[in-house]
């Protein structure tokens, strides 16, 4: 028996086999052509064309061989897509840059991005074809390079995913019911990998160094609270599970009303990247969207989607919460969420680089018109239509913003407080826009310096750190100056939370207590924070908030506050 310790990020319990996801594959370097001719009989074009179609025939072969051992809706996934790697257009569109002198692996490789750019401009069923295409132009590179494809691999039973780090466009070929854990040896607890595992509602353990050692097949079992993986687990690690599974089915559905134990009202909004998990979010009764992250609706576009797409893509989230609130953030490209038509990939620093509303200075005018058509898919929807900015850092900035959006016809503007100097002068920045939302994620990686993606940062990445809850402290104080200075006994504007310390149930007490107005998080993780803050008072959770701001370090902060909520233990949280 082995235990691997990293960062539990999603709580449960469950064992099962490994699936190793192979590591990601590198472009082939843009511009490769064809060897010259060698004057025998093929042609370097002929023979590269044959060799690309060899790769798609055996890509092809083997995805209709696993569609012929899997039933439902797996098999008719493996079956599309098994088409797909032979799809004529695919194919002679690479055939074609074949002839114009490109490799086999370049001309594959491009051919599967216009495709995918093409039928994402269609925009609904086809686009959600693009990670198709995408999927397989991978796997027949791989197949040329004769490496495994670095896609999620497949098994005839439910796994275990053991990966160095997921990408959000992972999360499109990610079946949940066939991955029943992540684990994962880099990221931290506010990376992207932690974000899909909650948003799955699935048990997860980010920065667990040396688990890509383990191999396919081994059977562990995985701790998500205690942030612990072990290899060949005995009778107690089973019975842990089996409890896990028990207690899951204890958590009931949460009924449309957040509050505190004597009634105080806390709204418990979701985060959503699209159409479909806002649909998922309403069926989950959220009571309206935090966060629409739109750079995930365009994620993989290599050019700014047209004003017609981005109005569908707003409106598909919109109709799915008539008259409630839907908080739309504009683009966040930058870092780990590259946006090719925006940010520069060649930036040495892309976390303190030109990102979020950043952007609006490299490439003016993609902002207004996303405003624009936020505005338009605004009027043809019933929703409360908010606006925020992310990686906003000073007020000018704000009322930048906010006169963007005035000119857009966008009545309530807003900002993320992701930056420690927008938490530290929220007053000012309230006295510019209607509200702010604090993204703990990146205020937890600028106040620690700790890039949010990097393993070995994850117990610095902690939004549980008393310098990240002192810096939650200040931008609710600052709201408070404001409206204190704004005087006719004007009420505090919203601060609401939208990071990922909201989905954790501990921590949403603390910041209860400390004064937040709302909380924002995976549609999954609404019953379980909203179980937690109706068995607390308004008094103990600002107890418990201050305990923890004063707290040394994050595990005695995490640990007090802990000690304190037995409803924890008893949900198995
Ligand atoms: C955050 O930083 O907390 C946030 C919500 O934004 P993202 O995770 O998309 O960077
Ligand atoms: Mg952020």
């Amino acid at each position: 028996m082995q235990s691997y310790v990293g960062v539990g990020v999603t709580p449960g319990r469950v064992v099962g086999p490994v699936r190793i996801m192979p590591p990601a594959l590198s472009a082939p370097p843009s511009g490769e052509r064809l060897p010259a001719a060698d004057g025998s009989g093929t042609t370097p074009a002929e023979a590269a064309a044959a060799s690309l179609k060899a790769a798609a025939a055996q890509v092809k072969a083997e995805l209709q061989e696993r569609a012929g051992r899997a039933t439902g809706d797996g098999k008719a996934v493996l079956e599309a897509t098994a088409l797909m790697s032979t799809d004529p257009m695919l194919i002679k569109a690479a055939v074609k840059l074949i002839n114009a002198g490109s490799s086999a692996q370049r001309a594959i490789w491009d051919a599967g991005n216009d495709v995918a750019a093409m039928l994402i401009s269609l925009g609904g069923y086809m686009a959600e074809r693009s990670h198709d295409v995408l999927d397989v132009r991978s796997r027949i590179v791989a197949a040329l390079r004769g490496v495994p494809a670095p896609v999620i691999p497949d098994a005839d039973v439910p796994f275990i995913l053991v990966a160095e780090d997921l990408a959000p466009a992972d999360t499109a070929t990610l079946d949940p019911t066939k991955v029943i854990a992540l684990v994962t040896a880099g990221g931290g607890p506010q990376s992207h990998t932690a974000i899909i595992a909650r948003n799955l509602g699935l048990p997860a353990v980010v920065a667990a160094a040396g688990v890509l050692e383990l191999a396919d097949d081994d059977v562990v079992y995985v701790d998500g609270a205690g942030g612990t993986i072990t290899t060949d687990p005995g009778e107690p690690e089973l019975a842990a599970a089996a409890k896990w599974r028990e207690q899951a089915s204890l958590l009931s559905a949460f009924d449309g009303a957040g509050q505190l134990a004597d009634g105080t009202r806390l709204d418990l909004l979701a985060n959503v990247g699209g159409a479909k998990d806002a649909v998922a979010a309403a069926a989950a009764n959220a009571q309206g969207v935090g966060l629409l992250r739109t750079e995930f609706c365009f994620l993989g576009h290599d050019t700014e989607p047209g004003h017609d797409e981005q109005v569908a893509a707003y409106k598909g989230v919109f109709d799915a919460f008539p008259g409630k609130k839907v908080v739309v953030r504009t683009l966040d490209a930058g870092a780990d969420k590259p946006l090719p038509f925006l940010t520069d990939s060649t930036e040495p620093n892309p976390a303190l680089g030109v990102r979020g509303y950043r952007t609006d200075t490299t490439s003016p005018g993609v902002l207004a018109r996303q405003l624009a058509a936020i505005a338009d898919a605004a009027g043809q929807a019933s929703a409360d239509v908010w606006v925020m900015a992310p990686m906003i850092s000073t007020a000018a900035e704000a009322a930048d913003f906010a006169a963007l959006c005035g000119a857009a016809g966008l009545k309530t503007p807003g900002v993320m407080v992701e930056v420690p100097s927008a938490a530290l002068t929220s007053r000012h920045l309230l006295d510019r826009v209607e509200f702010v939302s604090l993204g703990t994620n990146d205020l937890t990686q600028y106040a620690m310096a700790a890039d949010r993606q990097l393993g070995p940062l994850a117990t610095l990445n902690d939004p549980w750190q008393p310098a990240v809850l002192t810096l939650v402290q200040a931008t609710v104080d600052g709201a408070a100056a404001q409206a204190a200075a704004a005087g006719n006994g004007a009420a505090c504007k919203p601060v609401g939370v939208c990071g990922e310390a909201a989905a954790d149930p501990a921590l949403a007490v603390v910041l209860a207590g400390l004064g937040v107005s709302s909380l924002s998080m995976t549609a999954r993780a609404i019953p379980a924070v909203s179980t937690v803050l109706r068995s607390v008072t308004p008094e103990l959770a600002r107890r418990l908030a201050t305990r923890a701001v004063a707290a040394a370090s994050a595990t005695e902060a995490r640990e007090l506050v802990r000690a304190e909520l037995p409803v924890l233990a008893e949900l198995g949280l």
